[in-house]
C-alpha cells in the first residue's frame, strides 16, 4: 500500500492523497485536434493518435490502468497499440510498458531513458523502488538526439535536447498538427521534480525548455506531463519563472552561501510550491550547479 501510494505521489503529486486505489482512475479523453487526444487518468498525460496507420500513444501511465487505458482507446480506433513512446523513464509515464509491449506494441525511447529503465532504481525524492523492466517493456527503438516517425498522416519530430528533468528526455510535436507533448520537462503542479541523481540538473530543464518553446507558435497545443492542455506562453511563463529561480541560488552561492543559507533566502518565493517547496526545490536548484 505504501508502495503505491508513492507511486502515485511521484505522479500526480497534490490530488494523489486519496487517489491509492487504481480501482477508482477514470481515465478522461479530451480531443487536442482531430485524431490527436490527451488522456488523463494517474500519472503522466498521455497523447494519443489514431488513423489510418493504427494506434500510437506516448506515456502509458501505471501498469494497472492498461485495461482502462485500452478500453478509453477502443472508443476511437478498434486497432491495438502499436507504438508507445515513453518521454522519460519515470514509471509514472512507462509502468505500464510491461502491459503495451506483451500485447505487441513497439516501445521507442531515447538511449538513456531505456538505459534507466534495464536498471534498479531507487528515486530518492519519492523514497519509490523502481526496478528494471522486462524484455516486454523495454523500448526496441532508441535514439539519440533525434527521429522522425510518419505515422497517421503525422510527420512526428521526437528531440532530446539533452538533460533536464532526466537525462533522457524527450520532446515530441505533431509538425502539422501542431501539438507537441513535452513529457515532465513542463509541469503545470507549480516547481517541478528534477531527478538529478538520474541526469537531471535545473540549467538542463531550462535549456530544454527553450529547446521546447522554439519549436511552438502562439498555436501549439502543449500537452504537459501532468497538468492541463496548455500552450507556448505556459510554457514561457514556466522557464521564467525557473531562470529566476535559478539566478537567485546561483547569487547565493557565488556570495558563498551555504544551501542552508541559500534555502533561507527563499528562492522560490513568488511562486506556488506544490510537489516540491522551498526546501526541497532549493536543494535540487543547488545541486544542480555542483
Ligand atoms: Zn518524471
Amino acid at each position: 500500500m505504501f508502495k503505491k501510494l508513492a507511486m502515485a505521489l511521484l505522479c500526480t503529486p497534490i490530488l494523489v492523497f486519496a487517489q491509492t486505489d487504481f480501482d477508482e482512475i477514470e481515465i478522461t479523453v479530451s480531443e487536442v485536434t482531430n485524431g490527436i487526444y490527451m488522456l488523463e487518468g494517474s500519472g503522466g498525460n498521455i497523447g494519443l493518435s489514431v488513423g489510418e496507420d493504427g494506434v500510437f500513444i506516448i506515456d502509458d501511465q501505471f501498469g494497472p490502468l492498461t485495461g482502462k487505458i485500452k478500453a478509453a482507446i477502443a472508443e476511437y480506433s478498434n486497432d491495438d497499440v502499436q507504438f508507445v513512446f515513453n518521454t522519460h523513464f519515470h514509471y509514472d509515464h512507462s509502468d505500464g510498458n510491461e502491459n503495451f509491449g506483451a500485447g505487441g506494441a513497439i516501445i521507442i525511447a531515447q538511449n538513456n531513458a531505456r538505459m534507466r529503465m534495464t536498471e534498479d532504481n531507487f528515486l530518492q525524492v519519492v523514497n519509490v523502488q523502481q526496478n528494471a523492466y522486462n524484455a516486454d517493456g523495454l523500448p526496441k527503438i532508441t535514439f539519440t538526439d533525434s527521429m522522425t516517425l510518419h505515422y497517421n498522416g503525422h510527420t512526428l519530430q521526437a528531440r532530446h535536447f539533452g538533460s533536464g528533468h532526466t537525462d533522457g528526455d524527450t520532446i515530441l510535436k505533431f509538425e502539422e498538427a501542431n501539438v507537441i507533448h513535452t513529457g515532465d520537462v513542463f509541469v503545470r503542479y507549480g516547481l517541478p521534480f528534477i531527478d538529478v541523481p538520474n541526469g537531471g540538473n535545473l540549467n538542463g530543464i531550462i535549456r530544454v525548455m527553450h529547446g521546447a518553446i522554439a519549436m511552438a507558435d502562439a498555436d501549439t497545443k502543449v500537452i504537459p506531463g501532468h497538468g492541463q492542455l496548455s500552450g507556448r506562453q505556459d510554457m514561457l511563463d514556466y522557464v521564467e519563472m525557473l531562470e529566476t529561480i535559478r539566478d537567485r541560488v546561483y547569487e547565493g552561492i557565488t556570495a558563498g552561501m551555504t544551501l542552508e543559507q541559500i534555502t533561507a533566502t527563499n528562492p522560490v518565493r513568488g511562486y506556488p510550491e506544490g510537489f516540491l517547496n522551498n526546501e526541497s526545490f532549493s536543494k535540487i536548484a543547488y545541486g544542480s550547479f555542483f
